[in-house]
Parts: structure tokens; C-alpha cells; sequence
């Protein structure tokens, strides 16, 4: 099995101050349920077993510290984007499918929000709003015609805002409107997620930190999973696959997913002179309307933290490109494009991570093989929210259970289309990425080319 590299701290997890990692597994450990993974989808679900069944041996196997992975390093947005977006969504899956999706995204919003608040995680939880704009006379376009698609579709929490209320916000000369939905929440992620651990552990869950699992074998004739990893060797009756943009690495998942890249930058702190101009006393989190979206926010402490733009790719799926030089002067360009007056501000963190990528730009859950082992990936850029009703859905799963959030979730069991091997798997993903950056651009002729 690859060893996960070192990577960048993300602001997140450099400013947590300091951590305790549980103790590696060691010697020989027998469990009911092992969960692979310590980010939001393997935590939560390790939680939602235990409280699904107090009588249940739980174990989670995490190959560096809980948060290591995408969960200790995103923007931050809970919020109902599946894919990428409204739009894209109901082109490749259609309206009803953009129905049952939205729907889900809504329960699961409103289900992080209600775990925070219930159990008391202490992760700066706010609830913002989410306020996606248009920079061109074609994204205002395509924005309102995203609004009438969803307003079509019964929800009519998702409106158009006229570009000076959209600057009454947060103002950008850039702004010419843009599309407002109250329902996001913004946290701290690397606080979200080892409260998550300190709830796994109150729960009496075992959490193993840097204990990556190197082999999961099936065949000793006894039914159980016999997983080996450096210093301790877990047996168990179920496997909770929860790695994400990781996946790959286990035969059993190889082409269901691949990784993609996407990078951030956080700026010192601003002064007062540096946000007064900009105003965003209201901390709403924001995304354009491109397909490969810039994604930023204030931080309490008044920091911009902005991602997205240009997505990494790597050959064989190597996971070797948690950086990027210049898709970081991307994003400070960005922040100098939105905001002229903060043209060379500090920077004082660069980052990036992996995301899971599906063929059809769809998450995907279900059972890998028989029904003793199941999975979650595909969240795309979006899993903060969706990753906590997923394990909602995981632990149905494991338990055998049919429950109706299991029958109304979109996206489990469904069919996919395999990622081939390579070259063919590189050459999709780049004429898929190179489709999408082609959009962008004819939706942003007439911006200055940054
Ligand atoms: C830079 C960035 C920004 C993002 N921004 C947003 C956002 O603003 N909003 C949003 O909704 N989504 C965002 N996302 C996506 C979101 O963070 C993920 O969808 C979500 O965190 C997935 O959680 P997870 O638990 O499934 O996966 P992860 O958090 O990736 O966890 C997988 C874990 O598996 C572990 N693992 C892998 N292999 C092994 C092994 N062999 N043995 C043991 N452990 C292993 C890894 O170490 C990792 O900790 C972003 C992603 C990135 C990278």
C-alpha cells in the first residue's frame, strides 16, 4: 500500500495548536465493525454505530492523525452542492435525480448543524448563508437560470439577488449579482473533526491513529477481514471503507474513483482599513459560478481563505501534488481581482488536497462485494455536510437495515462507470478537465486572462 506523503499544513490544522494522537493498534485485535479512515466519513460513522448499538466493537484505523485527509484541510462550507452544482447535476443526471439529490443535501446540512449543536463540538459553527456570484453578463445567465431550475423544482429557498445587494454583502466591484440560499454552514474543519474523534472515543469506539492499514485479507477460511497494518493486526466481521479521495489504493475500489486536486491560500489576518472597503460583516461563504469554482470566506479572526480554480491531476493517480505554485498565485491573483487594494497581502499559508472524483461526477455508496463491507466516495468538492447523513447511510448499510433514508438517498448502490486503467484513465480525466476550463473561459471572454 502507498504511504500517504507529508503535506502542507492547511490553516486549519496549523493553527489547531496542540494535539494528541491516540495510540497506533498494536498486537492482535478482534472487532466487530473496522472503519478505514479518520476524516468526516469514517468518524461520523463510527459514532453513528455506536449509537445505533452500544453492544457493537467498533475500531477506526486512521494511517496518520484524524483530519489528515480532506476533513482537516476544505474551505469549510457545509452546504447543498452535489457535484458540480445545480446545473451540472440535472444536465448529467436529470431533474428528478436534482430533486432526490437536493433534498438529501438539505437533510444533510441540517443534520451536521443539529450533531454540533446536540453533542457540543466545539468548531466555530456559523450559519452564514451562501451566496454564489456572477463576474459576467453570461454567468448572470446561467445563475438565474439555476434559480429558475430549482424554484422549479419546489425549493424556494434559493433566490436571485441583484448585484447591489449581493455588494451590500460583500462588495466587489466584480459582483453583478448572484444566486443566495441561507442554508450553509461554515466551521473550523480540523476542530470539527477531532471533536468528532473525542465523540468516536465517548462513545467507545477505539480510534488507532498512524496505523495505515497495508493488506485486507479474506482468506483465512473464517468469513472476517484480517487487516494488517506496521505494529497490529485488526480482525473483523465488517469493513467500513472511508477513504475518500484515498480509495483507489484498495483493490476493491481501484476505478470506482480517482483524486483531484484542489489548493487554498489563507491571508494574514486583514485590519480594519483592509476589510472595511469589502464590508462582509455577515461572513457569508462564497462561490463563483465557474465550473472550476474559486470558493473563499472570513475567518473569525478576519482572515480571507480562498480555494479552488485550476484542479490537479496526476498520472497512475499518484497522490504526490498536495501543491502547486502556481495555482497558489492563482489565488492571490484571484483575491487581487476581486479585491484591487489587497494586492500583495500577506499570505501565510498555501495548501491543498485530494478530492474524490467518480466518472459521472457523482458520489457513489454502497456495498463493495458482498454485504460485509461497505464504501463512500465521490463527494467531490462537497462532502463537509454530505459525508455525516453518508454515514447515516453507512451504518444502515452495515446493519442490514432498510431504512427509508437508505431508499431515498441517491446514491447508493447505483450503478457505475468504472475509470479505466491508464492511459485511458488520464486522457478522460484531462479532456474532462480541459472541457470544463474550456466553459469557464468562454464564460469569462472579455475578463482580464488571469
Ligand atoms: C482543499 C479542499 C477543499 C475542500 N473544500 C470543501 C468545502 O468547502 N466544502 C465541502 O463540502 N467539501 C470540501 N472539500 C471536500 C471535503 O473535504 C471532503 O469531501 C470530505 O472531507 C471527505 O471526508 P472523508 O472522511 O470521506 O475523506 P477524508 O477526509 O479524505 O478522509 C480519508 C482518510 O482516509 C485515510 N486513509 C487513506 N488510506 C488509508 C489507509 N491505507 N489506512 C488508514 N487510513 C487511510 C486518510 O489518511 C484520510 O484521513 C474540499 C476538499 C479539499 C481537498
Amino acid at each position: 500500500m502507498t504511504v500517504l506523503p507529508d503535506s502542507p499544513l492547511s490553516l486549519w490544522l496549523d493553527t489547531y495548536g496542540p494535539y494528541t494522537p491516540e495510540p497506533p493498534l498494536a498486537g492482535a485485535v478482534a472487532v466487530d465493525v473496522a472503519v478505514i479512515g479518520g476524516g468526516f466519513t469514517g468518524l461520523a460513522t463510527a459514532c453513528e454505530l455506536r449509537k445505533a448499538d452500544p453492544s457493537l466493537n467498533v475500531a477506526l484505523l486512521e494511517a496518520k492523525t484524524v483530519g489528515y485527509g480532506a476533513s482537516g484541510r476544505n474551505g469549510s462550507f457545509a452546504m447543498t452542492v452535489v457535484g458540480l452544482g445545480f446545473g451540472t447535476t440535472a444536465l448529467i443526471r436529470g431533474k428528478k435525480f436534482l430533486k432526490k439529490a437536493h433534498t438529501y443535501m438539505e437533510k444533510a446540512v441540517d443534520y451536521l448543524e443539529e450533531i454540533i449543536d446536540n453533542e457540543q463540538l466545539d468548531c466555530q459553527k456559523i450559519r452564514p448563508g451562501f451566496l454564489r456570484v456572477a463576474t459576467t453578463p453570461s454567468y448572470i445567465k446561467r445563475l438565474k437560470h439555476q434559480v429558475d431550475l430549482m424554484q422549479s423544482l419546489g425549493f424556494d429557498g434559493i433566490t436571485w439577488i441583484e448585484a447591489d445587494e449581493a455588494k451590500a454583502m460583500v462588495n466587489s466591484e466584480r459582483y453583478l449579482g448572484g444566486m443566495w440560499e441561507p442554508r450553509l454552514l461554515l466551521v473550523d474543519p480540523a476542530q470539527l473533526a477531532r471533536e468528532e474523534k473525542r465523540l468516536a472515543l465517548k462513545l467507545g469506539a477505539k480510534v488507532y491513529e498512524e496505523t495505515p492499514v497495508l493488506s485486507i485479507a479474506t482468506d483465512a477460511g473464517d468469513g472476517k477481514f484480517h487487516i494488517l497494518t506496521p505494529s497490529g493486526a485488526l480482525t473483523a466481521a465488517k469493513l467500513v471503507f472511508a477513504t475518500n479521495g484515498y480509495s483507489h489504493l484498495f483493490p476493491e475500489l481501484q476505478h470506482k474513483q480517482i483524486p483531484a486536486f484542489t489548493y487554498m491560500i489563507a491571508t494574514a489576518p486583514l485590519t480594519d482599513e483592509q476589510l472595511a472597503p469589502i464590508g462582509w460583516a455577515g461572513n457569508q461563504g462564497i462561490e463563483d459560478a465557474r465550473n472550476l469554482i474559486h470558493y473563499y470566506r472570513l475567518t473569525p479572526d478576519k482572515r480571507i481563505v480562498m480555494g479552488g480554480g485550476p484542479v490537479g491531476l496526476t498520472y497512475a493517480n499518484k497522490l504526490d501534488a498536495d501543491s502547486d505554485e502556481k495555482v497558489f498565485k492563482h489565488l492571490e491573483d484571484h483575491i487581487a481581482f476581486l479585491w484591487p487594494h489587497l494586492r500583495g497581502v500577506e499570505i501565510t499559508h498555501r495548501w491543498g488536497g485530494p478530492f474524490s472524483v467518480t466518472l459521472d461526477l457523482t458520489p457513489a455508496l454502497g456495498y463493495a462485494g458482498d454485504k460485509r463491507a461497505v464504501y463512500s466516495l465521490g463527494c467531490i468538492g462537497h462532502g463537509v455536510s454530505m459525508s455525516h447523513l453518508n454515514s447515516c447511510v453507512l451504518r444502515d448499510l452495515i446493519l442490514e437495515k432498510e431504512t427509508e433514508l437508505v431508499e431515498t438517498c441517491p446514491f447508493v448502490n447505483r450503478r457505475m462507470i468504472a475509470w479505466p486503467p491508464e492511459p485511458l484513465s488520464s486522457a478522460a480525466a484531462h479532456t474532462l478537465r480541459g472541457y470544463l476550463r474550456a466553459e469557464d473561459g468562454f464564460y469569462e471572454r472579455g475578463l482580464p486572462k488571469r
